[in-house]
């Protein structure tokens, strides 16, 4: 593996890199105000900055590959876990997914609008009693005078309450097979969502609850084959769980960067706390988990770069998904970790907002849940071992 960054991957983080310290104080202040940072779309709106894996003919399209955009998202993921949030339900999950099962018509017709943030986009599979299950989800939908109508709830969505179009997966009405992904636009006669409050952590970020209410969606906007709603799903938790990964990794950097700082200031028992080896420690195993972290999502990342180079490989495709999985799992747990060792090293200022390891600590404990629980992907990676007689969902 070359572990070089080309020129242009040099060029593209040092725009990344300028807008980044731009939102920095601003969202230190949503932060401590527990509120939306509704400042994040119109900074990389103006950087253009929304929409990096998309391919460059549809408006603002960057055309960047996987481990590019991985790159970028490390970057973001150092501002904080609800900034990169924002990306994941945006592009990772949104633009990426209509990219790859949409229609031409489609894709002209919404891509370039999403790219440049006149229009947000989020992912909506998880209802309220079907999250790591979704093929026991209950939204249906049915066929009337040449329209859908949806009918349902989702829960927990990124984006969610701020979304313009929702890549949103219903069962046809009385059945449970045959799931269907569809492009719904929040304008739509009988949709309406609310902001999901009192929150650990992502105070920053916005969370929805979504209802669909006899939601009219035109005939054109089914996205991908029908029937195929949970092959769009499990594709775009490809991309999802790599934002994870790739964002996990930035916020391991941050947690040693502040560590780092802290230790070389903060003065007890007469010596800079860096100098104790206890505090030692807790830096290098810092040090030790980032760098881990990094390596498998650069792997995870380099070879989804080849399953996109070859769609129709399906062994490639698996391998992929595969290590997308562990870099997931492994990051999420890393920089959880990570951000409680640099509140410890922090002490009780540690145990304040005020400074970033706390925020990263509550943030974090969301990687571990949304894009596959740990148990789910602790299962997902020993089947592929064990062999899929050992498959434990069915
Ligand atoms: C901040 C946030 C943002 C989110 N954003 C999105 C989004 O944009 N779009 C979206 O669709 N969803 C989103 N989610 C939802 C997320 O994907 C789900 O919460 C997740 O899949 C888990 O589902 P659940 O919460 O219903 O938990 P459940 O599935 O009810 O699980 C409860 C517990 O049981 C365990 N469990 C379940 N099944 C098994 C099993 N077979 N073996 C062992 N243990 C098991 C789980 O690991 C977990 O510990 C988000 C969640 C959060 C917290």
């Amino acid at each position: 593996m070359n572990f070089d960054l080309t020129d242009e991957q040099k060029l593209i983080l040092s725009v990344v890199d300028e807008t980044c310290q731009k939102i920095r104080p601003i969202e230190d202040r949503f932060y401590l105000e527990r509120r939306f940072n509704d400042q994040v779309l119109p900074i990389f709106k103006e950087a253009h900055l929304l929409g990096f894996p998309i391919s460059r003919s549809y408006g603002e399209g960057q055309g960047a590959d996987a481990l590019t955009y991985a790159l970028v998202l490390e970057r973001v993921g150092r501002e904080g876990t609800g900034i990169r949030t924002f990306f994941s339900g945006h592009v990772s999950l949104g633009q990426s997914t209509l990219q790859k099962w949409g229609s031409e018509e489609q894709k002209q017709r919404y891509l370039p609008r999403t790219t440049s943030g006149e229009l947000i986009m989020a992912f909506g599979l998880t209802e309220p009693t079907a999250g790591s299950d979704p093929a026991s989800m209950k939204t249906s939908f049915e066929e009337r005078g040449g329209s859908y109508y949806l009918n349902g709830q989702k829960a927990w969505i990124s984006n969610g309450s701020i979304a313009d179009l929702i890549v949103v997966f219903a069962y046809p009405k009385g059945k449970s097979e045959g799931m269907c992904a569809f492009l719904v636009e929040t304008e739509a006669e009988g949709f309406s969502a609310e902001p999901i409050k009192n929150k650990l952590g992502l105070p920053t970020s916005d969370t929805g609850l979504l209802y669909f209410n006899d939601c009219r969606v035109s005939r054109d906007n089914m996205l991908g084959p029908p029937g195929k709603g949970l092959s769009v799903a499990y594709t775009a938790l490809m991309s999802g769980r790599l934002s994870v990964a790739a964002g996990s990794v930035g916020v391991l950097q941050d947690c040693l960067d502040e560590a780092v700082k802290y230790a070389r200031e903060r003065v007890q028992h007469k010596k800079k706390i860096g100098k104790h080896q206890l505090i030692q420690r807790e830096i290098a195993k810092i040090s030790l988990d980032l760098e881990s972290s990094r390596l498998m999502t650069y792997k995870a990342a380099s070879l989804k770069v080849k399953s996109d180079e070859s769609p129709d490989n399906y062994e490639l495709r698996a391998e992929a998904d595969w290590w997308i999985a562990q870099a997931k799992y492994y990051a999420a747990n890393a920089s959880f970790w990570a951000a409680d060792r640099a509140v410890q090293i922090f002490g009780a200022n540690g145990f304040s907002f005020e400074n970033r390891p706390a925020r990263h600590l509550a943030d974090t404990r969301a990687c571990r849940i949304y894009e596959g629980t740990d148990q789910i992907l602790e299962q997902k990676i020993a089947i592929k071992l064990l062999g899929s007689e050992f498959e434990a969902f069915s």
